[in-house]
């Protein structure tokens, strides 16, 4: 480290300072300012804020976070689908069979999902084939409804961390992609301040972003979700609710040896991750509250009590 520090044999400053800046986990940066000593003046994200703005968050002052997140907004706000996806010497995407290339101007209009993955990444690989489904599902529907010209596409947003890698995973997805190592992908990733992967953005036909909660909307409503807005959101989880309506309050699951309540959001519930399909879920779950196991509605293998206990032995 470039930089000071306090010597490892201060345990008393150390531990004022923890309790001082309520250090819970590390790596914790704390941000003073030069005259203001004052609580307001003091940053606690020190480490979310230079993940997300760099060195041009310097001074660090509430004022000049305050301007780059104003700059922040005013960039979604100036979305389009040109911006995120071309380069001054690139206006296409990859497609299949490789190296087809698919213009960009191609999908206006069109409903677009940015599929941020790897290869390397386990909950990805898990979820691309289910993601594979979905998209022919949806590319089937919108044909046969003849919703006026509307369509979906999907783009890869690779993370992979090589060409071979990056070739064979791609070869699997019947989508569209960006090239490996665009520079593009870095500048999506800070964009959409990605923090994990797999990350599903939508895009509405404008280029403007519906949600970034794709892959949560087709865990639970799987093609259904198309086309991903808020006013189809609200449409299935009163569907949803509906449902729940009829649904046991508790059930006994093969994958579980005790019973499970129903929950829902604002009712114990929030979101998870299901323990039998391994995919992210939120809304209403059965949950164990003593091993905090949870899996969604569709996801339980009705049992009895008893048969559940001959499993076990
Ligand atoms: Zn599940
Ligand atoms: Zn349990």
């Amino acid at each position: 480290m470039p930089w000071l520090a306090i010597p490892f044999s201060d345990l008393d400053t150390k531990k004022a300072l923890n309790r001082k800046f309520d250090v819970e986990s590390i790596p914790s940066f704390v941000i003073l300012q030069p005259n203001d000593n004052k609580e307001e003046a003091t940053l606690h994200d020190g480490v979310e804020i230079i993940y997300r703005y760099g060195v041009d968050a310097f001074p660090f002052t509430k004022q000049r976070l305050e301007e780059l997140q104003d700059e922040e907004r005013a960039r979604h706000e100036n979305q389009t689908l040109t911006n995120l996806l071309t380069a001054h010497d690139r206006d296409y995407l990859l497609g299949h069979p490789t190296p087809k290339q698919v213009s960009v101007a191609s999908l206006r209009g069109k409903t677009i999902g940015l599929y941020f993955s790897a290869q390397w990444c386990r909950p990805c690989v898990n979820f691309t084939p289910k993601l594979i489904s979905i998209y022919d599902m949806i590319k089937g529907k919108v044909l046969e409804d003849d919703h006026d010209g509307e369509d979906f596409e999907i783009v890869f947003v690779s993370s992979d961390r090589d060409q071979t890698s990056f070739d064979s995973y791609f070869n699997t997805m019947p989508w569209l992609a960006l090239p490996f190592g665009d520079p593009n992908i870095k500048e999506l990733v800070k964009h959409f301040d990605v923090k994990g992967i797999p990350l599903l953005v939508i895009l509405g036909p404008d280029g403007k972003t519906v949600t970034q909660q794709g892959r949560n909307l087709i865990n639970l409503y799987k093609e259904n979700a198309y086309p991903f807005t808020d006013a189809k959101v609200e449409l299935l989880e009163k569907k949803m609710d509906e449902e729940a309506k009829n649904l046991p309050r508790s059930v006994y699951h093969g994958g579980h040896r005790h019973e499970l309540n129903l929950v829902s959001e604002g009712n114990g519930g929030g979101p998870f991750i299901c323990c039998a399909c391994d995919e992210q879920g939120c809304g209403w779950a059965y949950q164990c509250l003593e091993c905090g196991y949870e899996v969604h509605p569709k996801c339980v293998t009705a049992t009895t009590p008893n048969s559940n206990t001959n499993t076990n032995r």
